[in-house]
């Protein structure tokens, strides 16, 4: 079961694509968190990417696409994985595509989480990720439940340089200009699945599932 996230920034991918993962038992995939950990150990590739995140830029397909089809190509993706954060552009689907059909593979599941921009300025604002393990969590919806440290590793809780709010609007533009075509695009190939992502974190999951059991 190949699984991709589509949304906008902050529309509750990650939240979503980790509860698949868990209940499935397949590996989440965040492009997202790929960069970060790049840029935290000093990487070539996380130095290119981060001059692109803090913009709230996308990173060039060409720096994204190959490493996702490494990362696809691994055994613990046989059964199936979920992608968050890709595809991200039209080249990237098509990369995506033409990487898994090389596998005998298909995306199977293109859930869209569907957030209108009004909403997500305030949720990335409360949005908190963890310097050591990446874990995401939320002031008001999702807290931890030690106080200001994360529950699973106890690293300090950061608001990321690119959730502040003149970021978060570069990056609803550039998600409309780039990104939400490929709601266009899956729907063609037909498995578009839509959730309304302004529900609670577990109702919409609910509705994941059933998607996912159909
Ligand atoms: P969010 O969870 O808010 O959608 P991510 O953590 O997925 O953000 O991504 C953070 C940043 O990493 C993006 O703004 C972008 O600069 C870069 N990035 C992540 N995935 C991709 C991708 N598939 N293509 C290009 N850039 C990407
Ligand atoms: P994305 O991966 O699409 O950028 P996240 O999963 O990181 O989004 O969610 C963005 C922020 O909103 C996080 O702080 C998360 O805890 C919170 N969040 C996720 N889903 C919901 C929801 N349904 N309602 C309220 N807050 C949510
Ligand atoms: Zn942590």
């Amino acid at each position: 079961m190949k699984i991709i996230m589509l949304g906008a920034p902050g529309a509750g991918k990650g939240t979503q694509a980790k509860k698949i993962a868990e209940k499935y038992h397949i590996p989440h995939i965040s492009t997202g968190d790929i960069f970060r950990a790049n840029i935290k150990n000093g990487t070539e590739l996380g130095k290119k990417a981060k001059a692109f995140m803090d913009q709230g830029l996308l990173v060039p397909d060409e720096l994204v696409v190959d490493l996702v089809a490494d990362r696809l190509a691994q055994v613990d993706c046989a059964d199936g994985c979920v992608l968050d954060g890709f595809p991200r552009t039209i080249p990237q689907a098509e990369a995506l595509t033409k990487a898994l059909a090389g596998m005998g593979q298909k995306v199977d599941f293109a859930i869209n989480v569907e957030v209108p921009d009004e909403n997500i300025i305030t949720r990335m604002a409360g949005r908190r990720a963890c310097v050591g393990c990446g874990a995401t969590y939320h002031l008001k919806y999702a807290p931890t439940k030690t106080g200001d440290i994360c529950d699973t590793c106890s690293g300090e809780l950061i608001l990321r340089e690119d959730d502040k709010p003149e970021t978060v609007k570069k990056r609803l533009e550039i998600y409309h200009e780039q990104t939400q075509p490929l709601i266009d695009y899956y729907t063609k190939e037909g498995i578009i699945k839509e959730v309304d992502g302004t529900q609670d974190i577990d109702v919409i999951f609910v509705e994941i599932e059933k998607i996912l059991t159909q």
